[in-house]
């Protein structure tokens, strides 16, 4: 079934990611404003404040023939969006900080467009990037959309809080599945914390890398951008499978189209369910447990209990 002809932009929340580029508050900059603006990087410094950051931290990876290169940027922007915005309607300032669209993608680079720091350099820019915005930030939560990342950032945002400084990170996860919008380890939860799965209907995906899951999250959020004349089929193989010579070769060694999966049955549909799911996910993963942390810490007094490294 094509995902063609469908009503795609009819669900579009307000978590725009945007789909040139990256989102600003356009239209809210025409008007007067009234209340401080989501976006980091469009407040003027004496409006910053104390707010929790939402970094977005995603790839320049190809995503096949038929998505763009920025394709774990744009959903991990969204999430962040998503997850920022509910923040604030919970009571604390928070915005969304330029999403880093540079990630660690070196299996990906025998294909034309990709560029990967690797993963020694995101480590460091990372560890960094937090030294500085923790200044002057209440908490710096990074909403990662790429798996490849994983080891870079888990490593950061240890080295941050061993510093004594209040960093998380979460994955884009859909909330009743450990399917990720990319490939790579999901982190372990803890039974002890994690609260009951929310009433989510999502399809099992077993796709990892531009396949139903990111195609239908693109048809969500940026259908314009999302050449579905091109959307073929990969490797299906499970990931466990092919993960040794993916590891020896790439991912061209197993899919010549850079497709880990299949986009067939995409929706733009699909695609908002899943973010919203991955919004749920994100709030659960750091916020909400954080909370429930802090609350067996006061009543137990056993010292620091709080939940600052999500990812295992
Ligand atoms: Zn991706």
């Amino acid at each position: 079934m094509s995902p063609q002809g469908q009503p795609v932009r009819q669900s579009r929340p307000s978590v725009d990611a945007g789909s040139a580029a990256y989102p600003s508050a356009g239209e809210e900059r025409r008007g007067a404003r009234t209340r401080p603006e989501k976006w980091l990087a469009d407040r003027p410094w004496p409006d910053v404040g104390r707010p929790v950051v939402v970094l977005p931290l995603g790839s320049t990876e190809q995503h096949g023939p038929h998505l763009p290169l920025d394709t774990d940027t744009v959903i991990a922007t969204a999430v962040a969006c998503g997850l920022a915005e509910r923040i604030t309607a919970d009571g604390t300032d928070s915005v969304v900080a330029p999403p880093m669209a540079y990630g660690a993608s070196g299996e990906h680079e025998q294909f034309a467009g990709t560029v990967s720091l690797g993963r020694d350099a995101l480590e460091f820019l990372l560890i960094e990037y937090g030294r500085s915005i923790c200044r002057w930030a209440e908490r710096l939560v990074i909403v990662n959309g790429h798996g490849g990342n994983v080891d870079a950032l888990d490593r950061a945002v240890r080295r941050l809080v061993s510093e004594g400084r209040d960093a998380v990170w979460t994955p884009c996860l859909i909330a009743d599945d450990d399917t990720q919008a990319d490939d790579g380890p999901a982190p372990p939860t803890s039974p002890a914390t994690e609260p009951a799965t929310p009433d989510v209907t999502v399809p099992r995906v077993l796709d990892a890398h531009a396949g139903r899951l990111e195609t239908s999250l693109m048809l969500h959020l940026a259908p314009e951008r999302v050449l579905l004349d091109r959307a073929e089929a990969g490797n299906l193989q499970p990931l466990s499978e092919i993960l040794p010579a993916l590891r020896r070769g790439g991912v061209a060694a197993v899919a010549a189209n850079g497709v880990l999966g299949d986009p067939h049955g995409a929706s733009a549909a699909e695609g908002a369910r899943l973010l919203d799911s991955m919004i749920d996910t994100a709030w659960r993963r750091t916020v909400a447990r954080r909370a429930v942390a802090r609350r067996a810490d006061s009543s137990q007094r056993t010292g620091s209990t709080e939940v600052t490294h999500v990812g295992g």
